[in-house]
Formats: structure tokens, sequence, C-alpha cells
């Protein structure tokens, strides 16, 4: 909608151009006189969509052609228990490390299926949180697997560093970051993301995978969770997701166009410095991660006056900039600023929120 930019942390908007092809498209698709939506999955013109979107994808990320590209229901938190059921045999345990509320979330989860050790790894330096160095962290080197979250959705805490487990194989939610910078995805055994930050609507969830960490499910693992099925069947072992599939293969296009994950990484870090360069010089709202941890994607920030929020946020949503709440574990306000969001929107919402501390000072 024009003149309205959602800060929604998820699920997250949509590429404006995407938007406007879907509605084109919604009840006559591609001529066949009937919605994507309502097409066998198995049709040679859903096929075209499934595969286009993975070559799409494997592009965009540069997928080593060892590595299963899966589209998967069940969102991050159904990978919380697929990765354990695929990575973790019996009487192995696995190393967590906990950055903040979602790689917390997969801890509990994880500790279902077998031993968890967790490494917490953010401290806290001159009120600043930060993630601890990678080479104080007590990893197991009999570790079945190391799992962290490159972008901690809640807390805004950002890891741009790959750890190095000395060949273990590590796993990523990377639910709020994929596709917003490059990766070196030779460096992952298992990549997951729920599509409804960066990636599309929700319902569906990427999973890429390496081929050698494929055929170790646990017996009892429900098929529609175990990757090696997943991968013999194309992602078609029950019916896909296929609306949402559909829609993330439009967004994978508006991104190659726009010239590709390297590209707009440019255009992430100009809207994320610019918010925290504006917080940082004003001394009305603070946010408190170190610099080297701020996430590009999700920004927390706090009024020192807290009894001004609900007035910030009603005011905020008459200016037309939506969902600026803090998740409710923590409070404060959150600017979601994902690869959807334009220059424009963090610029209209500097601008309001320089308005409103020069009105409530
Ligand atoms: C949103 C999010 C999830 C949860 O995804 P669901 O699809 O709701 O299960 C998990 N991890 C991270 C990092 C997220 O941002």
């Amino acid at each position: 909608m024009s003149g309205v930019f959602n800060f929604c942390a998820g699920p997250a908007m949509l590429p404006t151009p995407v938007m406007a092809q879907a509605q084109q498209e919604l009840v006559n698709w591609q001529n066949l006189g009937v919605s994507v939506m309502e097409i066998s999955h198995r049709s040679t013109e859903f096929i075209e969509v499934a595969t286009n979107a993975e070559r799409d994808l494997r592009e965009l990320l540069n997928i080593p052609d060892n590595y299963k590209v899966l589209f998967c229901h069940g969102g991050g938190r159904g990978q919380f228990s697929a990765v354990p059921l695929n990575l973790l045999p019996k009487g192995k345990s696995a190393d967590y490390i906990v950055t903040g509320s979602w790689s917390k979330a997969a801890v509990a989860e994880a500790e279902h299926y077998g031993d968890i050790r967790i490494i917490n790894a953010v401290e806290e330096v001159s009120g600043q949180q930060q993630v601890t160095d990678v080479n104080t962290w007590d990893l197991d080197p009999n570790a079945a697997y190391v799992h962290y979250c490159p972008n901690e959705t809640v807390d805004g805490i950002e890891m741009f560093e790959i750890p190095d487990t000395k060949g273990i194989p590590l796993v990523a939610d990377m639910s709020s970051t994929i596709l917003s910078r490059p990766i070196d995805v030779s460096k992952f055994g298992v990549i997951y993301a729920g599509a409804q930050k960066n990636i599309g609507p929700s319902g569906l969830t990427l999973v890429i995978v390496r081929d050698d960490l494929l055929g170790n499910a646990r017996k009892t693992t429900p098929a529609v969770l175990d990757y090696t099925i997943t991968a013999a069947k194309e992602s078609m072992f029950n019916t896909p997701p296929t609306y949402a599939w559909y829609l993330a293969g439009l967004v994978f296009q508006w991104l190659k166009a726009l010239g590709g994950v390297d590209k707009i990484e440019q255009t992430n870090i100009e809207k994320a410095e610019k918010l925290y360069q504006f917080i940082d010089q004003s001394d009305f709202y603070i946010n408190r991660v170190n610099k080297q941890n701020r996430s590009r994607m999700n920004v927390p920030f706090w009024l020192k006056d807290e009894s001004l929020n609900s007035a910030f946020l009603s005011q905020a949503q008459e200016n037309g900039l939506l969902a600026l709440e803090g998740h409710r574990s923590v409070g404060g306000m959150r600017a979601s600023i994902y690869n959807a969001m334009p220059l424009a929107g963090v610029e209209a919402l500097i601008r309001f929120m320089s308005r409103f501390e020069q009105e409530n000072k």
C-alpha cells in the first residue's frame, strides 16, 4: 500500500513489485484460467515453477552441487526438531550456541532428542551486548553438530563471522538473515530458514543440506521431517506449500533483477547504518548491542522514557509506519528492515523518530 511502511518482524513485508505481479496473476495464472495455487504440484506447469525457484536460489547463494535444497513445511520451529532427528544419533550429543531467544528455543526442542551442550555466547561489556570470541567457545570435538543462529530476530544480535567448528557439521538457523548478505554455503552442514522474513510468506521452510549428512535420520523420524525422504522425493513427498513456493520464486527473481545478494547487502548496510547512526546520536533513543553484532535486519531500540511508548507507537501508525512494537519478551521497539524494505522506509522512520523526539524531549 502506498505511503505505508511495514516493519513487522514476520510475517514481514514482501517486495512491492512481487505483490503486484502476484495480484495480477492471482486468478488466471499463465492463461490457464485458474490460480497457480489451484493446480497439481505434479503438473508440468508447477514443476517448472519449483525448478526455477530452486535454480534461482542456487544461483543467488552460490550453493554447491553437493547440497540439496528442500522446500518444506513446519517453519523454523519444525527444524528445531528436524535437525536433531536427522543429525543426532542416540548416545551422541550436540553443541548449541546460545546468543538470544531463538537459539534458546532451538535448545528447548533439541533436548527432547538427546544430550545438548549449551554454550552461552553473549556477554555484556559496558552495558552493551556482544557475542563472545568464537575461539573461547568450549566446543566438543565429538559433537554430532554445532547449532547456532547467525541473526537473533528478537534481540537484534547478528554474528557476521562463521564459526570454525574444526570439521564438525555446522547447522545455522538463518530464518531472519538468509539472502541479506553473501554466505559461503560450503562452510555449513545444514542451513534452514522459515520463509516469512526474507523469502516469502509463512508456510514454507527452506533447508539446504550437505549430501553426506543424509541417510542418518532416526527410525522414528516423521517422514515429513526426514531430509533423506524429502530430498529423494524432490520436496514432494507430501503436497508442498505450492503458493508460498511460487511467491518465493518471484522474490528470488526480484532479487536477481536487483543485482543479487552482493547488491542487496550494500543497501542493507546503508539502511542499518543510517538507523543506528540516528539512534546513537540521539539521547532520546537507545540500542544496547555492540556495533560489531548489530543486526542489519532487526533493529531493536528503546525510548529512554518508556512512558512514551504507546504515544510513539500510535503516532508512528498514524504516519504509516507499522508494527514497530518490540517483541513482547524484551519490550521497547523493533524495526525489522529485511531485503524488501526500501531505503525510503528507513528514512521515513528516522524523520518520524526525529520529530517525535523534538516534540517530546
Ligand atoms: C521467525 C524465526 C523462527 C520461527 O519460525 P516459525 O516459522 O515461526 O517456526 C525461528 N528462528 C528464527 C531465527 C526466526 O527469526
